[in-house]
């Protein structure tokens, strides 16, 4: 038992060392790799113990189990990320509940303590609001429901519904019971979806955030129920980044997270109707084309290339260090300009920009870019839409006011590259886009930059 702590321990180390890899796009596959490592130990240290009693059903769900995960994983775009982890953690969610279900099923007459029957507790209700929420969020990813679905007096409910859960959750650890567990875990299930379900589409990112840190506590939980340190220490591990990732992504996109769970959609039905249609930009767009921009960037000293959600659909990723290499070849400083909630994930710019092998040292966080925006000569807003626009800076009355954008407005011109002038995720017209020192390349972005790559070695 002590090597097998001891072996816990160890993977514990590995897992944190591996979340300190993540932190950085170039230490994030080494990262990864201590992680996978990490949870090797664990997994090989769970295996040996004495407890196993039988090894054929957990081979077997082993092998199902990572026949399905390789096919999935080799399947799923990246565009479908964030709707594969919200299953993810779905099942994770799952598992708890099943693990507390059968162990209280299997053990009817022995006598627990306190502690474990309120870990047990726990693992159950943790578990089902992660199952049916997780559920929800894939459901709305897919676009099987989009909208955030108004119910009356939504937020009494959810209180009555959790406050129900919790009076069932002590009488269970008071006097146990089959009945009132069934009870804990309907009124559980029933309280993931309508947690959920009111939040719009808009948020969900930062809910699967949530749900990832709701099944890494009831995963320690779990661990508690069976004793198992390697789970306690993973969960808890789990719990905590997933609920330091959730503020992150509130911070970048200016939202607190009470606002996310409570607030239902993140543009109100009044501020949706004060929107402007497409009025917004009639007569006063500018575009251009290819051969056009080629010359702009031919002349260009420093110029950067801020990629947005459009990026990840085009799969334009090879297309544009293509771009960005010709450019350097002819002595201009090209830089990759990263707002944090660019794209539909966390790291979602740093992931494709690294699987195109853009150098690590040319992507440049939002922070440190900004103030070199008003020294540069070209900007190309790849596939980017809301992170750009200056009304997040300039207007009060704007939905998304206060969010950090990266500020391309301030360089000397501004090509914006996407198939027309459709909103992006917030649904706002873009002030970018009329603005003097802006012109639009309209295209889907790897096709537009296969031309200006063209175009650029014509010159
Ligand atoms: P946006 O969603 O604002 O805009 C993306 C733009 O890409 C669209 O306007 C679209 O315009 C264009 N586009 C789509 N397909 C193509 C294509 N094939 N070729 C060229 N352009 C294309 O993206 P941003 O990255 O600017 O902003 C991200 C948004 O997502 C923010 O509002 C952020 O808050 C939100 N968000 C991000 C999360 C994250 O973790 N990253 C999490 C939660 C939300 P068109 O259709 O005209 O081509």
């Amino acid at each position: 038992m002590t090597l097998i702590n001891l072996a816990y321990l160890v993977a514990a180390i590995f897992f944190i060392l591996g979340l300190k890899g993540l932190s950085s796009p170039r230490s994030a596959p080494r990262g990864n790799m201590l992680g996978a490592v990490g949870m090797l130990i664990a997994i090989i240290a769970t295996l040996v113990n004495k407890e196993v009693l039988s090894f054929g059903w957990i081979i077997a769900g082993m092998v199902v189990g990572s026949a399905i995960g390789a096919y999935i994983a080799r399947k799923v775009q990246m565009t479908q990320m964030p709707e594969m982890v919200a299953l993810l953690n779905g099942f994770g969610g799952a598992a708890s509940l099943l693990v507390a279900l059968s162990q209280f099923i299997l053990t009817p007459n022995v006598y627990h303590t306190t502690s474990w029957l309120v870990a047990l507790t726990l693992s159950a209700l943790i578990g089902a609001v992660t199952l049916t929420g997780s559920l929800v969020a894939w459901a709305k990813l897919q676009g099987y429901a989009e909208k955030a679905l108004k119910i009356p007096n939504q937020n009494l409910l959810r209180m009555v519904l959790g406050l129900g859960a919790l009076v069932l959750a002590v009488l269970f650890v008071w006097q146990g019971g089959g009945l009132i567990l069934f009870l804990l875990m309907v009124a559980s299930l029933a309280l993931g979806i309508l947690l959920v379900v009111a939040i719009g589409g808009a948020d969900m990112p930062v809910v699967i955030a949530l749900l990832n840190s709701y099944s890494g506590l009831a995963a320690a939980a779990t661990g508690f129920v069976l004793m198992n340190n390697g789970l306690i220490i993973c969960g808890s591990l789990v719990g905590a980044s997933g609920i330091i990732l959730s503020k992150i992504m509130c911070k970048a996109m200016n939202r607190s997270l009470g606002s996310v769970l409570f607030g239902g959609a993140m543009v109100s039905d009044e501020q949706m109707a004060s929107i402007p249609g497409k009025e917004f930009y009639e007569g006063k767009v500018k575009s251009c084309g290819a051969e056009e921009v080629a010359m702009m960037l031919e002349n260009a000293q420093k110029v950067v290339i801020a990629p947005g959600y459009g990026l990840a659909v085009a799969q334009a990723q090879h297309v544009t260090q293509e771009l960005a290499n010709t450019l350097a070849k002819r002595g201009v400083d090209v830089k990759f300009a990263i707002h944090p909630v660019a794209g539909r994930m966390p790291g979602h710019m740093n992931v494709l920009l690294a699987e195109a092998e853009v150098p690590y040292d040319k992507l440049i966080e939002m922070d440190n870019i900004n103030p070199e925006f008003s020294q540069t000569d070209v900007t190309i807003v790849l596939g980017a839409n809301d992170v750009t626009n200056p009304a997040a800076r300039d207007d009060s009355a704007s939905p998304i006011y206060g969010m950090p954008i990266l500020e391309v407005d301030k360089s000397r011109t501004v090509i914006v590259i996407k198939r027309s002038l459709s909103p992006g995720f917030a649904g706002i017209p873009n002030q970018l886009f009329i603005n003097d020192n802006s012109m639009m390349l309209f295209g889907d972005a790897k096709a537009v930059l296969q031309d200006l790559v063209r175009a650029v070695n014509e010159l």
